[in-house]
């Protein structure tokens, strides 16, 4: 029988993270005789502007062909292997994990609004018994049903890249033992073929991250036999490697702002992108934040180009109202200081306003600029005295810095579901094909 199982909610601020508790399931899937992986295992990533995530609003989903008979035995195992990875703390996590025999549109569709905006832990019950999902919630909460389902509903992934994990002891912490250049030599050698592992502009790794969970790094790729070159590469390297796994994912696909709305439809922690015009100039914030306002045709919004996006705040500068553009972001809801705003991820700069100015004419004889010489008397120059009525004002339309394009982040902002600079004009799901 075909088997769909999703897992979310399984790290804390103290450690632990669910990619972790993947692997360890991948393991255990490993030794059960007669099932077989239909797919790579995935990682699937969520609406990035949700409040309750601990850091990349991940979730961990499988796909196996599995003998009926093991079913039971399959399913107390993986429990108990989520129960034994659990690091609990006051507040999280709130582990669940889902098993479905079924497929259906209905999970699709909960995947895209989990992808997008904010869904109720109800919807996700309700939807879960509709289908007849099996899930066992293992700790205080059962929060983490919403992510475990919308993963099963993204399979099949339409657009995907990987990611390989490697991972330390999770009881070990401190600085994690990479060496920036190796992960600068795996870059120029697969470059076009690997992302988001460094950020030139700011120095920055990228690649290895800083909190208690126990992934040593993680390198994305659009070419999982790269990856696994890869491993074997910094296997060899870190002695510090315990386990591995590669995940096909949504990461650095984009998909969270596909969806387009207009801006009277927006609501709080949505994902989206909005087209429009510019309606005012953009203002700089204190600590160097840009907003503008953009209007369409149901309304207006603050948007926030915020000083950690780098090259994208830079170049927000240069908006001028009445510029057309189209913007992708997250919706941050109201409070007493500001309204409801975009933080904007990604602008498409879709046409620019040609800036007219006028200027008073200079004179034919000393080309002096000249004054008016009062209502309906034409000008005089105020250097030579020359006067007439049949000179006319100078219009000139200014070169503007900015031309129509997409403009990113700098990488260090990147989101995990952000479509890297390397990835534009890229199709993913081909690439990845192409092994
Ligand atoms: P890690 O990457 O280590 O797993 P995380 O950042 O993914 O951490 P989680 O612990 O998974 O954080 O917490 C996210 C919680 O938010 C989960 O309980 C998940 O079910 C829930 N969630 C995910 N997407 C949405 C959504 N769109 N609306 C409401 N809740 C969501």
């Amino acid at each position: 029988m075909r088997l769909l199982i999703g897992i979310d909610d399984v790290d804390s601020p103290r450690g632990m993270c669910t990619t972790y508790a993947g692997a360890l399931i991948a393991e255990a899937l490993r030794e059960v005789e007669g099932l077989s992986f239909l797919d790579y295992p995935f990682l699937i990533r969520l609406n990035p502007n949700i409040p309750f995530k601990t850091r990349g609003n991940g979730a961990v989903a499988f796909y196996l062909e599995v003998p009926e008979y093991h079913y039971d035995y399959l399913k107390e195992t993986l429990v108990s292997i989520i129960e034994r990875a659990l690091i609990r703390s006051r507040r999280k996590p709130e582990p669940v994990i889902v098993f479905y025999k079924g497929t259906s549109s209905k999970l699709r569709r909960f995947y895209e609004k989990a992808l997008t905006s904010m869904v109720t832990l109800s919807y996700a019950e309700r939807l879960a018994n509709e289908l007849g999902v099996e899930y066992y919630a293992l700790g205080k909460g059962g929060r983490g049903l919403i992510g475990a389902l919308a993963a099963i509903g993204a399979i099949p992934l339409r657009e995907y890249t990987f990611e390989l994990l490697l991972y330390r002891s999770p009881s070990k912490r401190g600085r994690r033992a990479i060496d920036p250049k190796w992960i600068l030599e795996i870059d120029r050698k697969y470059r076009d073929y690997v992302f988001a592992n460094f950020d030139f502009s700011s120095k920055r790794l990228l690649a290895v991250p800083h909190g208690p969970d126990p992934v040593l790094v993680g390198i994305r790729s659009v070419n999982p036999l790269i990856l696994d070159e890869v491993r074997i590469f910094l296997t060899a390297k870190c002695g510090d490697v315990k386990k591995w796994i590669i995940y096909k994912t949504n990461q650095g696909t984009g998909v969270h702002l596909k969806r387009s709305l207009k801006i009277a439809a927006v609501k709080p922690y949505d994902s989206c992108t909005i087209s429009g015009v510019v309606s005012s100039n953009p203002s700089i914030l204190k600590g160097g934040h840009v907003k503008i306002k953009v209007r369409d045709d149901s309304g207006e919004i603050d948007c926030v180009f915020y000083k950690e996006t780098g090259f994208l705040n830079r170049v927000a500068r240069f908006l001028k109202q009445g510029d057309r553009v189209a913007v992708g972001g997250g919706i941050r809801p109201a409070s007493s200081r500001h309204g409801l705003t975009l933080n904007v991820e990604v602008l498409r700069v879709v046409e620019t306003v040609k800036i007219r100015k006028v200027y008073n004419p200079r004179c034919p004889r000393c080309k002096h600029r000249m004054k008016s010489a009062g209502r309906n008397k034409g000008y005089k120059c105020p250097k030579c005295g020359f006067k007439s009525k049949n000179v006319r004002k100078e219009v000139v339309v200014e070169d503007r810095i900015l031309e129509p394009g997409v403009y990113l982040p700098s990488p260090i902002a990147y989101r995990h579901l952000s479509k890297p600079k390397r990835l534009m004009g890229w199709d993913v799901k081909y690439l990845s094909n192409l092994h």
